[in-house]
């Protein structure tokens, strides 16, 4: 069986524990960053994991590849640390404000330098962005087929292998053959937990950091200014609704509630 060259797209998202820290630029319309750590978002996770399952079963490699900016090889490392082989990080300042054509046009642009690839791996969609665009995006960039909302992959030959996709009422079984990219939700898997041997792995491994000048480029296609799509609006949601916790013994707490709606004229009074 011929060994497979994996590709993993993964993404470097604000780390939940510190959304709340997350504030929006009133001038520049932009996410104010700074400060706020990064992480894996949780489908990159199932990504990855498929792609090191497909490297034990039938050898071969996993090369993980993020575009982003300097702090992003902290994710890398991550994915290193879980058994990827390679990591490559795409990062200029001409790549920054890319909407997701001109992301998944720089990620694309890498993966065709690392030469012979067979499977491409991506999150369904991203923590934060979620627009789901990047990886078909990414296979029409590299002319490959592509396969969204994929919950189980079989290898059923050197070049083909089937999956099952979810639709809204059931799911899909379809025959495809490689090279392919595919886009993952968390049904696929239950992705690892780090161990100390990753740790010692990741040791003798270095993140590629690629510029503009590094990967094939056209730049009119780069950046905000390459991105056909443009922010014109960006409306903050103003919460006026506030929690409240309610303490005590379940019994306690219930009758509490009661008489809250019963102030509220949610509920008529006894
Ligand atoms: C006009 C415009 C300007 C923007 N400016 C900025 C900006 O200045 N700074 C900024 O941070 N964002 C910016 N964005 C957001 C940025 O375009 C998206 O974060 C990015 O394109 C990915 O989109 P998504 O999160 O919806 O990806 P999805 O399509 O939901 O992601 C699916 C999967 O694709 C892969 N993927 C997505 N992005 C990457 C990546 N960068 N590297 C590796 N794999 C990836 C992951 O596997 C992910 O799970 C801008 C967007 C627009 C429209």
């Amino acid at each position: 069986m011929k060994e497979l060259h994996s590709v993993v797209c993964i993404k470097p998202v604000p780390d939940q524990r510190f959304w709340d820290k997350i504030s929006l630029d009133p001038k520049t319309q932009t996410l104010r960053r700074a400060g706020i750590p990064v992480a894996l978002g949780p489908l990159d996770l199932n990504a990855l994991e498929e792609a090191l399952r497909i490297k034990e079963s039938r050898g071969g490699k996993v090369t993980v590849v993020s575009m982003g900016p300097p702090g992003t090889e902290e994710i890398l490392e991550w994915a290193i640390v879980l058994g990827a082989d390679e990591a490559v990080l795409l990062s200029d300042r001409a790549f920054a404000g890319a909407d997701t054509l001109a992301t998944a046009y720089v990620l694309a642009s890498g993966i065709k330098k690392l030469g012979d690839v067979d499977l491409v791996f991506l999150g369904n969609e991203s923590l934060d962005g979620s627009t789901g665009q990047v990886g078909p995006q990414v296979a029409e960039f590299l002319g490959m087929s592509h396969l969204t909302h994929i919950t189980k992959i079989d290898l059923t030959g050197d070049n083909k292998l089937e999956a099952k996709f979810r639709i809204e009422f059931g799911s899909i079984d379809v025959e495809v053959k490689t090279p392919v990219v595919i886009a993952v939700d968390k049904e696929i898997n239950e992705p690892r937990l780090a161990n100390i041997w990753g740790a010692v792995w990741a040791q003798e491994r270095k993140i590629n950091c690629w510029s503009i000048n590094d990967v094939e480029v056209d730049r009119d296609k780069l950046g905000l200014s390459g991105s056909p799509t443009q922010v014109a609006g960006v409306t903050t949601i103003e919460l006026k609704r506030k929690g409240e916790m309610l303490t005590g013994e379940p019994a306690d707490i219930a009758r509490q509630l009661v008489k809250k709606l019963q102030t509220d004229k949610v509920l008529p009074e006894a």
